[in-house]
């Protein structure tokens, strides 16, 4: 009997809730292997243990995108279950909110930690890799936050711009080696992140929305699954949007 041939590798961080667990879930029926990271290693198996159950191919792995060890273990993992990783989604992400005048030193260094320092070392794992096979995507999950700023939000807002710029910076260099890196910025989503920020904000947020309503997460996985694609042939270091209208560029 012939092997079945191998799914194209993938790995979503922070893909035990929200937006990467619709990513993770859109992944796999687009016939990609997932490695769906969380913190929670209970989360993390829970989303692998649903995508196995529609018949896809995922294996769970625990570990915090700001740690450069665990980031190591993560990369390792998924190559041993699914191959060179041909797809990266920094999707790993926390929300605070405090008025700058109140915001803690460590407060500040987590978001950035999480955000930053995560897509950092997640994305210096895997590109070597990639730059060898000529062959890769890098998919950073920023804010729209981090293109027009968020009241309270002044750590977020920061380490999401980075995010944008580092994708560009990133595309500049690889894109003619074979690896193709965007961004995409969601408006607000309904996912546990977004339910943990204030009601007051919540509804402020959704009276300043075109659409007149918050996103739902697997309207980020297909704009995901877009970039992914080979469609997206064309798309180097941009942002992709889905905002509601709250930003439009
Ligand atoms: P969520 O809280 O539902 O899920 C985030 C997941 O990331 C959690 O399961 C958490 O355990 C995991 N995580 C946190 N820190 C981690 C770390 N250090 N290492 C590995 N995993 C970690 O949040 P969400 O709303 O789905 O957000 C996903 C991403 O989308 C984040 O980057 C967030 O900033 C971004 N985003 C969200 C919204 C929104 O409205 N929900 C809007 C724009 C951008």
């Amino acid at each position: 009997m012939m092997d079945k041939p191998a799914l194209p590798s993938a790995i979503v961080t922070g893909a035990g809730s929200g937006i990467g667990r619709a990513i993770a879930l859109r992944l796999a029926k687009d016939s990609y292997g997932v490695l769906v990271n969380d913190l929670s290693l209970e989360r993390a198996q829970s989303v692998a243990d649903e995508i196995v159950a529609a018949g896809g191919t995922a294996t769970a792995y625990a570990g915090d995108v700001s740690k450069e060890a665990e980031v190591a273990a993560i990369c390792a993992a998924a190559v041993v279950a699914h191959g060179p990783v041909a797809l990266l989604v920094n999707n790993a992400g926390i929300a605070h909110q405090a008025l700058f005048e109140h915001l803690e030193v460590a407060d500040f260094d987590r978001m950035f930690a999480v955000h930053v320092r995560g897509n950092f070392l997640m994305t210096r794992a895997v590109l070597p890799s990639m730059l060898e096979r000529e062959n890769g995507v890098i998919i950073n999950i920023a804010s729209q936050l981090g293109q027009i700023g968020g009241v309270e939000l002044v750590h977020y807002s920061g380490a999401k711009a980075a995010i944008i710029g580092m994708t560009k910076a990133l595309a500049r260099e690889v894109s003619s080696r074979g690896v193709r890196v965007n961004a995409v910025a969601p408006g607000p989503i309904n996912t546990p992140l977004v339910m943990g920020l204030s009601e007051d904000w919540r509804a402020a947020k959704k009276a300043q929305l075109p659409l007149g309503r918050f996103g739902e997460p697997e309207e980020v996985a297909a704009a995901v699954s877009f970039l992914a694609s080979t469609d997206a042939g064309l798309f180097v270091g941009q942002t992709l949007g889905p905002n509601s209208g709250d930003v439009m560029l």
